[in-house]
């Protein structure tokens, strides 16, 4: 049977803009519900956790019934996640640093994205952030029994360039591998800011050095891509099934936040905008079936990039379906670790 690399990546967050939902519909029950799906087919999921919001709530906890109860909660989640065989793995969101806790809602507001991107603090914010972002998620997991390396992640929207800003981080924390390239894409916004039109929206697992977008056989950190599928978004199929789905609780998520906001400083909207999208179980219609399997059938390699408070019912049923004739196909791979480069 023919081998197939399918990584299932998740940013395991809450919403990060002017309202950031609850714990309960944004994390705990979607990822619970999506784990079910993987587990059912042997597969295992990469959690990339938001440790940047773990740090600010390890600060209200004390004095709030409400957040210490979140707390426990992802807890007792990322250990089980753990004890099934899933990996977790640090993401970073830095402008936490100025979101605001209102108690009377067990809810946070991110408005203040002025620190969106890790390159608007100054060098030493930089690294007091992240060491303070990595304390609180190896604190989270100080009771796990299994052990394994924490040395794989992904930056806070896409964002992990210039990649010479996150070589002195990485190397404090032993992180050597990164799963933040979405090929092909390219923003440049008040929050969002990345280019990756250099490197193919199909690419496989390749090394690098001090350039993220440039591969280097014998580089010293891995970067392990977002795969994304070609689609035309205006197609009238696509909208009217977009419009249905959203209209009926079988076809929405439940997460119930607001994300951040964004500008774009451009008039038009990239190439990649317009005829791609990232492989996604969020992004997963019934009217997309068809292009995965395509998609799988053409590449050995399909890594998805989902998040938990955005997947609906339905997401889940075309999963399911699509997962079904992969699996009576061919072998899938889902251990990132077993994928030499
Ligand atoms: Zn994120």
């Amino acid at each position: 049977m023919e081998v197939k690399q399918i990584l299932f990546t998740f940013d395991y967050e809450l919403f990060l803009g002017a309202k950031s939902g609850s714990v309960e519909n944004g994390m705990l029950t979607p990822t619970k519900n999506v784990v079910a799906i993987l587990n059912r087919n042997n597969l295992k999921g990469i959690f990339f956790v938001d440790c940047s919001y773990l740090f600010r709530l390890e600060n209200v906890i004390e004095s709030n019934e409400n957040a210490k109860n979140d707390y426990q909660n992802i807890k007792i989640q990322l250990e089980s996640l753990i004890e099934q065989g899933h990996y977790i793995y640090p993401h970073i969101h830095p402008h936490w640093i100025d979101a605001k806790y209102i108690s009377s809602l067990n809810e946070w507001n991110l408005s203040n994205n002025s620190k969106y991107r890790i390159n608007s603090l100054s060098i030493e914010e930089r690294q007091d952030h992240f060491d303070n972002a990595m304390n609180a998620l190896n604190n989270i997991l100080s009771n796990t029994k299994r052990h394994y390396k924490i040395d794989a992640y992904r930056a806070g929207g896409w964002c992990i360039q210039p990649f010479e800003i996150f070589v002195p981080l990485f190397d404090k924390h032993n992180i050597t591998t990164d799963f933040s390239v979405l090929g092909e894409a390219e923003k440049e916004g008040n929050t969002l800011s990345y280019d990756f039109k250099n490197i193919s929206s199909n690419a496989t697992p390749y090394r690098f050095d001090s350039e993220i977008n440039i591969k280097s056989k014998e580089g010293k950190y891995k970067e392990f891509p977002i795969s994304s599928i070609s689609i035309d978004k205006n197609k009238f199929v696509n909208k009217v099934i977009n419009k249905i789905l959203w209209k009926i609780p079988y076809g929405r998520n439940k997460g119930n936040g607001i994300g951040a906001a964004f500008k774009s400083f451009k008039n038009t909207p990239s190439l990649y905008d317009v005829s791609k999208e990232m492989i996604s179980i969020e992004l997963l219609t019934i009217n997309k079936l068809n292009t995965y399997n395509r998609y799988l059938e053409a590449n050995n390699y399909m890594q998805f990039i989902s998040h938990p408070k955005m997947i609906s019912q339905h997401n889940l049923d075309v999963l399911s379906r699509f997962l079904k004739k992969a699996n009576a196909k061919y072998k899938i791979e889902s251990d990132w670790r077993k994928i030499i480069i």
